[in-house]
């Protein structure tokens, strides 16, 4: 790495430690402990995850990186530091509760900053930098590696606060996009050390409407993919609190379906099944699907399936996939 990746890759390892002990050890940091406390994490979460607490201070942080001998136009470039309208230097993430984002050996090379105050935005992530990508990057990548091998499989989260209650629960190998839409990078990466992918969003619109895109991806990327069974108005973080994490191992995560019996689920929303034509059109659209499908014997048990849901003749659904195999390859 150049010199000035080191430095940047420096300044993240300082500030990591550093606001991981204000959140410990100051008065100023009890706020974020609390908050920390408050939502069911554990000091065993809090320490695995580094967790931190940057004080709402404007200079703080700069005089701390200044006198380590850090650069300003550096650090503006890692992120750590913004200027205001008056032109001075200020930490990028003041009252805010810290996530570091570590790569894949364990390095410090982000933050995630949660208000805690109602302040917005809610999140407030470092911007890509010469070692922060986030299209390659998944969150706790580099503490669930090896769990995930062993199971062969990866539990797909939407955020920081998703994989710690996950982990906290028991589940070691959850992982996170950060805060950007899953991509083909991360795809290809999980590819190489998974079979199978379980995906967990939040059980809202756009949980749901992510979830059906990272399928699309996962599935190039030649993964099998499950969909975990989260209820409305829940993510796996609010439902483990309310509910505990037996009855999220059990009910959520080995409750999961297949992906076709989300996709088949999620269709149905953009038509109204009283009609006719959207019933037959909605047919349409699953057999699209279905085609996609690889294996024959799996693409012919959903087709028995929407003919006996539809009162559909078999051999119409049948032919309708055969020439959309067709027209396929
Ligand atoms: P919390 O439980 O603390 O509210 P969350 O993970 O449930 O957090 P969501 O609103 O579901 O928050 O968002 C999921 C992820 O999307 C977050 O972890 C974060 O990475 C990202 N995100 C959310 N809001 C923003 C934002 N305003 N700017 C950037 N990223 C964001
Ligand atoms: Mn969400
Ligand atoms: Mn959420
Ligand atoms: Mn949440």
């Amino acid at each position: 790495p150049s010199t000035e990746e080191q430095a940047i890759l420096e300044a993240y390892q300082w500030l990591t430690k550093l606001y991981h002990h204000l959140l410990r050890h100051t008065k100023d940091g009890k706020k974020g402990l609390e908050y920390l406390y408050q939502r069911g994490y554990s000091d065993e979460s809090i320490d695995t995850f580094q967790l931190g607490y940057s004080p709402q201070s404007k200079d703080f942080i700069l005089q701390f990186l200044e006198n380590k001998g850090f650069h300003r136009q550096t650090m503006v470039k890692a992120g750590l530091l913004t200027t205001n309208d008056q032109q001075n230097y200020v930490d990028r993430f003041q009252g805010r509760i810290i996530f570091p984002i570590r790569n894949a050996i364990g390095k410090t090379v982000g933050f995630g900053g949660r208000s805690i105050n109602g302040q917005d935005p809610k999140y407030l992530n470092s911007p890509e930098s010469p070692v922060f990508q986030k299209s390659k990057l998944l969150y706790n990548f580099d503490l669930a590696r090896s769990e995930i091998r062993k199971k062969s499989e990866a539990i797909l989260l939407e955020g920081y606060a998703d994989v710690i209650a996950v982990h906290q629960a028991g589940a070691k190998n959850g992982i996170a996009s950060l805060g950007t839409s899953l991509t083909d990078a991360h795809a290809s990466i999980l590819r190489r050390y998974v079979d199978t992918v379980l995906i967990c969003f939040d059980g809202d619109d756009a949980g749901q409407n992510a979830t059906y895109k990272a399928i699309k991806l996962l599935k190039n990327a030649g993964c099998t993919v499950k969909v975990a069974n989260l209820p409305k108005g829940y993510d796996p973080d609010s439902y483990i609190q309310e509910f505990g994490a037996t009855s999220f191992k059990e009910n959520v995560l080995q409750a999961s379906s297949s992906e076709m019996t989300f996709l088949i689920n999620h269709l149905k929303k953009n038509f109204n099944l009283q009609h006719e034509g959207d019933r037959i059109r909605y047919v349409e659209s699953i057999i699209g699907e279905i085609a996609l499908l690889k294996s024959p014997i799996e693409r012919d048990h959903y087709i028995r399936d929407l003919s006996d849901q539809f009162d559909l003749s078999y051999d119409a659904l049948n032919q309708d996939l055969m020439s959309r195999i067709r027209n396929n390859s």
